[in-house]
Parts: structure tokens; C-alpha cells; sequence
């Protein structure tokens, strides 16, 4: 049978390949650039080649360490050709590629002139100094941010990596002073263009967005009980303000002022749950997991927010139109899925759906009836099936499982588009389960609710 493509799965262009695949090559070439200057301006041929190495390895680790900074500073430009999750996580190895190589560094220099003096002698000028605190501050860092879960909470790890400005300073600077491949001008240019930028990004990023989204704040409209620990969330835009343009399934990331000290300002992830099509609806709906959701039920009409975005690229209608689609959420994870059927319901999308909700018990499920009352629709054709954990029921019981998504799906998985959001083990444990019963891992898709 023809595929038939929904008028409204075309509406979100996000990102395109040429783009993404541009900025990975200006990147690479970024990298390379100061080899390159060095190579052809400096008097490098002289050296030994351990020291020629170590030089060559703080150079690349500096511009590594100055376009953290863009990667982790949510740029739309950027974060919509892959996704902000994917974002991170480069950000994240690139950062072990930048510790690997600075702390090979001094060791190599260290090894070309025979002593140990440069790493452990004390009497050293400041500039070396400067290197030596910067990159133990960059291994603080480092290693708060590897293992974070185990060692810090969130709020505290987020204080740590303020020190970002401060090592790219010292480093710059350490660099600039006893680097012997820094004489040139063209390479002094470059560094002056890469610490100027890398700072004014931070610093636009940190104060100066946000200071500007304070001075115009969005207002809680409503706040529903949906679950006995799940709230929705309605928001309106201030006077004169647009409400955010999203892909259903985005997310944005929101700031409560509700006269809460504690956690006022504080800055979390949430899905906009509510459909593009309803004009002027911000719905965020939020289950309480920890620290700050704990308090989201105190929440009330007239309190204020700032909310940034969107992002992500968890949405049907950014990646390719399919006749077919199997959502698999759970819990909490219904958020973005409930986002994209509320879109096909105000476009009657002409698609068939099946959506298999995990949760617990029955008294866990959000969006029941709204669930209910789009499946009684014919577009989209929703099949809603609920897999409980810990109930008995006349239902499906467990995780979610093989025979549960076999017996929900009328067509072979490779048919289908798959969206699946939930808790990390029932993800991990769900698309291991799809891809052997043969669904396409190029229409797989998945959003992570933690970082
Ligand atoms: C893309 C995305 C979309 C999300 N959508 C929803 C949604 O629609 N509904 C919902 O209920 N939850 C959603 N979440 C999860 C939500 O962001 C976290 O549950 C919430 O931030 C936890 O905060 P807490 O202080 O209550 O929990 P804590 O107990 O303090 O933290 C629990 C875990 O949540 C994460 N976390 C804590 N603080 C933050 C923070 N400031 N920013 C980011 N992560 C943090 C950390 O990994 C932490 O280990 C989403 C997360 C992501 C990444």
C-alpha cells in the first residue's frame, strides 16, 4: 500500500544535513588552524619532536576548550541541526579529548628537555603557573562532571563548571606569554579572536539572555492536578511577546518565580506538552522526581517564569513522514509523545498510531481520558495499550516487553517510526527489544530526559 503523507507532518524544517555536516568540517578546520599557523609561521622544524607534540597538543586543546563554550551555549544556529542532547555529549568527549591532551603536555615537554622540573618544581614563573592552575582547575571539572551523579548534585556541579571562564583565561594567557608558537601574528590574531569569542558567547549565555528574558516574564495561567504526582503547567507569553514557534515533542528549558528562595530562577528541562496548533499554549507537564519538581504542586496562577527555547528534535514532523507510527512511553516520558498526538488530533493527521504506555499502576497514568478521546477519533488512528508494572489487572502486566509490542503492532516493526521516551533502563531495554524484532534504527527515535 502507497504511504500516505499527513499534510501536517511537513511543517517543521529543523536543522538540514549540508548545514550540519559544514559546521563539523569548520570545526575540524578549526582544529587544525593553529597547526597549520605554526607549522608555516613558526621556526617549529628546529624543535624536537616531543616537544614539537607536546606544543602541538595545547594548541589543539585551547581552541578544543574555546568552542565548548559554543557547543554548550544552546545556539539555535547550531543545536537544530543535531539536537542539543547529541550537542552535549560531543561537548563532553571533545572535553576528554582537551584534558587527554593538556595533561600530556607539560609530561611530554617534560620528557624532551630531560627533567621533571616543569611538573614538579616549585619555583616557576607565573605564567607557568597560570598553565598549572589551569589545568587543575580544567581536572576538577572534569572529573565533577564524569562522575557528577556520584559526587555532586546537579545544582553544585553547574557551580563548578562556572570555572570554564576562568581556565580558558589562564590558559590564554599562559599560552600567550611562553608559548613559542604564539610569536607570529596571525596566530596571536587567531587566539585573540577565539578567547574574545568564547567569552562573549559565555557571557551573552550566561547574563545577558537570561537578564533579558527576566525583564519579560510569562505568567502561570493554570495549574491542574493531573496524577498524584504529576501537574500541568499552563503558561501565557507577556504583552507583546510571541509565544515560542515548536515542533510538537520539543522542550524548553523553564525558570520559576513563585517567592521560593531555594529554588527560584533555578533552570530545568521540560517538554512542552501542549500542540502547536493551540494558539498561544505553553503546557508544560511535570511529575515530581526530586529536589525542585517536588515543589511544583505549590505553584500557582500569577506566578511568574522565563521560558527558553525550543529545542530538540524528538518530533515527527522534523524527521521523515511515515504512515505509521508505535509510540512507546513511560511514565513521565508520555510528555513529548502527548505533544505529537495532540498535534495530529488539532491537524487530523492522517496516520495510524499505536501507543504503548508503561507505568506502574493505573492511579500513574497521565492524559488518560484525553488518550481515550483521541483514540475514539479517526485522525489520528490511535491504539492506546497500557503495560502496568505493579498492578494486577485485566491488562498487560510488566515491563514493557517482545510479546507486548508484537501483540499491540498489526504490521511488521520495519513498517513503523518509532518514538520512544521513558526512564533509562526501560529505554535501553526497549530499543534493544525493537531493533531485534527488526524495526529500521534509521527510523528509531528516542529522547533522553536525563543528562
Ligand atoms: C529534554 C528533557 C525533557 C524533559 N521533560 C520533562 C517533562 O516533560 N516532565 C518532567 O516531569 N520532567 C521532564 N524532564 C526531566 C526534568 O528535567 C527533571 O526531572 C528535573 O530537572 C529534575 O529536577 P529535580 O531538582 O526535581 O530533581 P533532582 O532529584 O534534583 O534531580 C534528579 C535528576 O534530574 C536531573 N536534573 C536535576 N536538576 C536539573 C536541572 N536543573 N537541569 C537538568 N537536569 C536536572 C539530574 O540528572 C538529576 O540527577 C525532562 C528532561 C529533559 C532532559
Amino acid at each position: 500500500m502507497a504511504e500516505t503523507t499527513p499534510r501536517s507532518v511537513r511543517t517543521h524544517r529543523l536543522g538540514s544535513p549540508i548545514a550540519a555536516i559544514a559546521l563539523v568540517v569548520f570545526y575540524a578546520a578549526l582544529l587544525m588552524l593553529p597547526l597549520v599557523l605554526a607549522a608555516t609561521t613558526g621556526e617549529r622544524e628546529t624543535e624536537p619532536f616531543l616537544k614539537m607534540l607536546g606544543m602541538s597538543f595545547a594548541l589543539v586543546a585551547m581552541v578544543i576548550l574555546a568552542l565548548q563554550v559554543m557547543l554548550a551555549a544552546r545556539i539555535k544556529a547550531i543545536c537544530e541541526h543535531y539536537g542539543l542532547d547529541m550537542l552535549l555529549r560531543f561537548h563532553r568527549s571533545m572535553a576528554v579529548l582537551a584534558v587527554v591532551l593538556l595533561v600530556a603536555h607539560p609530561i611530554l615537554l617534560a620528557l624532551s628537555s630531560g627533567s621533571w622540573r616543569l611538573i614538579t618544581g616549585l619555583q616557576q614563573s607565573w605564567p607557568i603557573w597560570f598553565g598549572k592552575i589551569a589545568l587543575l582547575l580544567l581536572l576538577i571539572v572534569a572529573v565533577t562532571s564524569l562522575w557528577r551523579r556520584q559526587l555532586l548534585n546537579f545544582e553544585a556541579w553547574h557551580k563548578v563548571h562556572g570555572l570554564a571562564p576562568a581556565i580558558l583565561l589562564l590558559g590564554f594567557v599562559h599560552s600567550w606569554v611562553v608559548g613559542d608558537d604564539l610569536e607570529g601574528t596571525p596566530m596571536r590574531v587567531l587566539w585573540l579572536v577565539l578567547l574574545g569569542a568564547s567569552l562573549v558567547v559565555y557571557s551573552l549565555h550566561m547574563f545577558v539572555w537570561p537578564a533579558l528574558r527576566r525583564s519579560k516574564l510569562w505568567n502561570v495561567a493554570s495549574v491542574k492536578q493531573e496524577t498524584h504526582n504529576v501537574w500541568t503547567l499552563e503558561f501565557e507569553p507577556p504583552e507583546g511577546v510571541e509565544p515560542l514557534h515548536y515542533a510538537p515533542g520539543q522542550f524548553s528549558f523553564l525558570r520559576l518565580y513563585r517567592g521560593d528562595e531555594r529554588h527560584d530562577g533555578e533552570e530545568h528541562h521540560f517538554t512542552i506538552s501542549s500542540s502547536p496548533l493551540q494558539a498561544r499554549t505553553h503546557i508544560c507537564t511535570i511529575k515530581n522526581s526530586g529536589d525542585f519538581t517536588s515543589t511544583i504542586g505549590a505553584t500557582e496562577p500569577g506566578d511568574t517564569a522565563t521560558i527558553q527555547g525550543p529545542y530538540g528534535r524528538f518530533s515527527y514532523t522534523v524527521h521523515a513522514p511515515s504512515s505509521k507510527y508505535l509510540f512507546i512511553a513511560g511514565g513521565i516520558g508520555i510528555t513529548p509523545l502527548m505533544g505529537m498526538l495532540r498535534h495530529m488530533r488539532d491537524s487530523e493527521a492522517d496516520v495510524d498510531v499505536t501507543l504503548l504506555y508503561a507505568n506502574d499502576t493505573q492511579a500513574d497514568i497521565v492524559f488518560r481520558e484525553e488518550l481515550d478521546e483521541i483514540a475514539e477519533s479517526d485522525a489520528p488512528r490511535l491504539k492506546v495499550v497500557h503495560v502496568l508494572a505493579k498492578e494486577d489487572w485485566d491488562g498487560p502486566i510488566g515491563h514493557v516487553n517482545r510479546t507486548h509490542i508484537a501483540q499491540a503492532t498489526a504490521e511488521e516493526l520495519p513498517d513503523y517510526a518509532i518514538y520512544v521516551c521513558g526512564p533509562p533502563a526501560m529505554m535501553r531495554r526497549v530499543i534493544r527489544t525493537v531493533l531485534r524484532m527488526g524495526a529500521r534504527e534509521d527510523r528509531l527515535y528516542s529522547e533522553r530526559f536525563w543528562l
